[in-house]
């Protein structure tokens, strides 16, 4: 399956990545690296370079738009692995599409996530409801 991520990065470089400081590895083992971030108050740390205008992580490697990766991926903090990717799941993700739109790239679409090997979405149910839809 392809990862649409992978030639993105908006999100890494259009928000505030910032999180309880617990979440460090000077608090826990494996936690973030604690050299890549700066305080934010007495309880918070944030990555650092996303809290300045423009901003983009410091463990962002790469070109927005092209070929990106994060460097500190196993050990990106909490808030970084809550943004949903645009029907990575199923469904849309307004952070992802937020930022994606901040760079001028559309959002993702299902298709994002389908090889050239997999077969066509369908476009209509192969069969018909035989019964009222509901809302979820
Ligand atoms: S903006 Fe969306 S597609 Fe781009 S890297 Fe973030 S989650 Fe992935
Ligand atoms: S830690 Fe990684 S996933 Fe989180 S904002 Fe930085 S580059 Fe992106």
């Amino acid at each position: 399956m392809p990862n649409p991520c992978l030639s993105c990065g908006a999100c890494c470089a259009w928000f505030r990545v910032s999180f309880y400081w617990g979440e460090c590895d000077d608090q826990c083992p494996a936690g973030v690296p604690v050299g890549l971030t700066e305080d934010l108050g007495p309880f918070r740390r944030v990555m650092k370079g996303t809290g300045r205008i423009p901003p983009r992580c410091i463990a962002l490697e790469g070109d927005v738009g092209k070929s990106v990766y994060c460097s500190i991926y196993a050990r990106r903090p909490g808030i970084c692995r809550e943004v949903e990717a645009s029907y990575a799941t199923g469904r849309p993700g307004e952070q992802c599409d937020k930022a994606r739109r901040a760079f001028g790239m559309l959002p993702l679409t299902p298709d994002a996530w389908r090889s050239p090997d997999d077969e066509p979405a369908p476009t209509q149910p192969e069969t018909p409801p035989t019964s009222t839809p509901r809302a979820a």
